[in-house]
């Protein structure tokens, strides 16, 4: 985990840090003031900066409702992919799921990295239902996708507890949300048999089931689903009717990069 709650997941970085039994570096600085050579244009140029970014719209969004603001937008310009890619508009789902969502319904705090005036990161609490998580780190706006539209799910406290839970397993969400919704198309195609799905009824949008079995089954290699899936986490997913998008051994991030997108 990087500051606590940013897990190192993407890429399989955390994943080679345990093959090698590592469990953390320690970067400490001791010399906390830098010299700069001219400091007077230095502070000159550091409050122009701030204020163009204060200024910006996207920044004043970003900062407002978090990487989830380009859900509701990104929905409008079809770049938001839902079922596994399958589509790229649902209004609905984008404000169910956007920024606003989250700030109007589990928003507790919101955050900076060091310095940062836009401040993105996301505190939130969900008191109640079965995706109930204490308050902590919030998704963003991956996180939201992959646990949400791309498995044709509209419930925002399931992507905020699934996110939570790759986190502690020290997961990347994308690589694990985007292979789930891969096997949700498969299972429903009739790709992957009841025996490659340990007889479990993997269907569209059932989070319970993701939150509660699939990715526990994934982190622990557990049955031949979860051997299958972590593996698809790294290798590329192939079935009679369908392939796995993906960037080399990267799962595809939560965009659809045919739409051009103006800004
Ligand atoms: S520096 Fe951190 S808080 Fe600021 S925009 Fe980037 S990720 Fe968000």
């Amino acid at each position: 985990m990087n500051e606590g709650h940013h897990s190192f997941g993407r890429a399989g970085f955390g994943a080679v840090m345990g093959s090698k039994n590592l469990k953390a570096i320690v970067v400490k600085g001791h010399n906390r003031i830098v010299d700069v050579a001219q400091p007077e244009k230095y502070e000159e140029l550091r409050k122009s900066i701030n204020s163009t970014i204060k200024e910006s719209l996207a920044a004043g969004l970003t900062g407002e409702n978090g990487t989830a603001a380009n859900l509701e937008v990104g929905m409008f310009a079809g770049d938001v992919p839902i079922r596994n890619f399958t589509s790229n508009f649902n209004e609905e789902m984008g404000d169910a799921l956007g920024g606003s969502a989250l700030a109007d319904n589990y928003l507790t705090r919101r955050r900076a990295c060091a310095y940062c005036s836009i401040a993105c990161k996301r505190v939130v609490e969900v008191k109640d239902g079965p995706f109930n998580i204490p308050n902590g780190s919030g998704p963003e706006y991956e996180t939201i996708v992959a646990f949400g539209s791309l498995m044709n799910s509209d419930d925002l406290a399931a992507s905020c507890k699934a996110g939570r839970i790759c986190n502690d397993f020290g997961m990347d969400t994308i690589s694990a949300g985007v292979t789930i919704a891969w096997a949700m198309e498969a299972a429903e195609k009739g790709d992957l048999s009841i025996t490659d799905l340990d007889s479990i009824d993997l269907k569209w949008s059932d989070l319970e089931t993701v939150v509660e079995v699939i990715l526990p089954k994934i982190a622990q290699r557990d049955g031949k689903l979860g051997n299958l899936l972590q593996l698809l986490c790294i290798k590329s997913g192939k079935t009679r009717s369908i392939i796995q998008r993906k960037v080399k051994a990267w799962k595809h991030p939560c965009m659809i990069p045919e739409v051009e997108v103006m800004v």
